[in-house]
Formats: C-alpha cells, sequence, structure tokens
C-alpha cells in the first residue's frame, strides 16, 4: 500500500515537471492525483512554480480543498478547481490547471478547437466556462468552491475545459492520460493556429476523432509517450529523486549486471567499427 502511495506522489512531481518541460506550466499552473486507496482525498504541491514541487511539497486535501493535517504551507487559491472536479467525476484522478500559450488565443478568441491530427482527438469535445456569466467582475481566480462547482458542471462528461480570458483545466483518469492529453492537445491547438494561417482546415470527422480518441487513449500509446517525456526530463536535469522502491530496484539491476549475464558487445562499439569502416 505504501509502495503505490509513494509511487504516486512521484509520479504526481514527473507529471507536474514533464508538463513544465514541455511548455504547458510555467511559473503557473498546477497538477493534482487523486489518494490511490481513498477517492474523498487528492495531492497538491504547495504554493510555488510547478517545475520547483518536490514530493515532500505535497500536501493530501479533502474534496473540499481543506488540508487533512494542519501545515504552514501556502496553497494554490485555485485549488478549489481539483477538488470540485474530484467531487464531480468519481472517473477522473488527476487533473491539471494551465495557461499554455498554445490554446490561449482560443480561450481569448471563443474559436472552437477541434481535433485537426489524430492524436488531438484525445481532448475529447473541448468546453469553454466563462466564470464572468455567473459571477460577474472577479479577479478571474477560481477560489470559491461555487467556482469551482461552476467549472466542474462545465466539463460536464468531457475531458478539457477552456476557461475564457484565463487558461485551461484538463481531467484525466491517470496522470498518464492527463499528461498525454494535455501535451497532445497543447500540440493540436498549435498546429489547429498555423493550419487557420493558412486558410482550410480539415478536422476529424465525428466518428473518426470518436474512434481515434478511444485508440489512442490506451497504455501502449499512452506509456510510450510518457516514456518518451520521461527521458526529456533526464536530458533536462528535472527528473525528481527516486522512491525508495525504485532505489532497491535500480540497486537490485546493478547487482545482477556485476554478476555477469552474458550480454551483446556495447552499441557504441558496434557503431565505431562501423564509423572505421566507412573512415576507410
Ligand atoms: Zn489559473
Amino acid at each position: 500500500m505504501a509502495d503505490v502511495l509513494a509511487e504516486i506522489l512521484h509520479e504526481l512531481i514527473v507529471a507536474t515537471r514533464i508538463l513544465a518541460n514541455e511548455k504547458v506550466l510555467d511559473a503557473f499552473g498546477h497538477v493534482s492525483v487523486r489518494h490511490p486507496h481513498d477517492p474523498q482525498r487528492y495531492f497538491i504541491p504547495r504554493h510555488r512554480a510547478p517545475e520547483l514541487a518536490e514530493v515532500a511539497d505535497l500536501v493530501e486535501l479533502t474534496l473540499d480543498s481543506e488540508p487533512v493535517r494542519p501545515t504552514d504551507y501556502r496553497l494554490y487559491s485555485e485549488k478549489v478547481i481539483h477538488g470540485e472536479i474530484y467531487k464531480a467525476r468519481p472517473d477522473v484522478h488527476a487533473v491539471v490547471h494551465h495557461h499554455a500559450h498554445a490554446v490561449l488565443p482560443y480561450a481569448i478568441s471563443g474559436q472552437e478547437i477541434v481535433p485537426v491530427f489524430h492524436l488531438g482527438a484525445v481532448m475529447g469535445k473541448v468546453q469553454f466556462w466563462d466564470q464572468r456569466d455567473e459571477f460577474g467582475d472577479t479577479n478571474m481566480l477560481v477560489v470559491k468552491p461555487e467556482e469551482g462547482a461552476s467549472l466542474a458542471r462545465a466539463l460536464g462528461s468531457h475531458w478539457t475545459v477552456l476557461m475564457r480570458r484565463h487558461g485551461a483545466t484538463v481531467a484525466g483518469t491517470s496522470l498518464r492520460e492527463l499528461t498525454f492529453r494535455t501535451v497532445f492537445t497543447c500540440d493540436n491547438a498549435r498546429l489547429q493556429s498555423q493550419a487557420m494561417a493558412h486558410g482550410h482546415v480539415d478536422a476529424l470527422s465525428p466518428g473518426e476523432a470518436k474512434l481515434t480518441a478511444a485508440h489512442q487513449s490506451r497504455p501502449p500509446s499512452t506509456n510510450r509517450a510518457w516514456d518518451y517525456w520521461v527521458r526529456q526530463i533526464e536530458k533536462a536535469g528535472l527528473m525528481p529523486a527516486p522512491t525508495a522502491a525504485q532505489r532497491t530496484s535500480g540497486a537490485r539491476a546493478k547487482a545482477g549486471a556485476k554478476t555477469g549475464a552474458k550480454r551483446a558487445p556495447p552499441k557504441s562499439a558496434r557503431k565505431t567499427s562501423v564509423k572505421s569502416k566507412r573512415r576507410r
């Protein structure tokens, strides 16, 4: 049980850093995950730039977005976005709120984002929410539970909601699915903007979008992309410290390698021989 929780919390930090590295999150935005053993709670980092968040920064909140244990940490003012979506959607296990510039032109103009390439279909039918409709002039932040509940209603049974003049909120059944959906929604928005500059936008048909979303949301795709994005954050030096279980299994793997199972010659050696042949 403890291992599952430790893995999920580690994965939350990995997802957060992937989304920062992919330019979805910047100084602002946040990712959360539902507690794997208690659906009435969720975890979210304390108030800080997402790329800087560590496992030690995670706070456990009730679905009313109140800390389970007293904490001195300052919390995100928009945490109710997460709590109210978890309340309304038992199938949702991960949520991100962001202000990615790829989607903001659509949140400003009201232009619909439509799937313009196959991977874009995973965003589903994108919903719109305007805080002003129900709450008039505000500071634009979703801070009251009723504001979060209103946003959750606008999301409905869908996965992505654009927030007028502010940003977007995305939901997922897991952190990996959420990351996949969020990155490809931003890619789709960027491609749609470029295609609109060319003139005609040829979107997927509703049937294509449904079939493609079902196919691409499965673990063979989401895990493959996850592994790729993990490699990107490793290269960027952003990978968080491993969990205790990951350290143990890593040490075991190293020890196994030392005991000397037969191994193929290293790739680098093979490459060198090809190069040297070419030189000749
Ligand atoms: Zn925001």
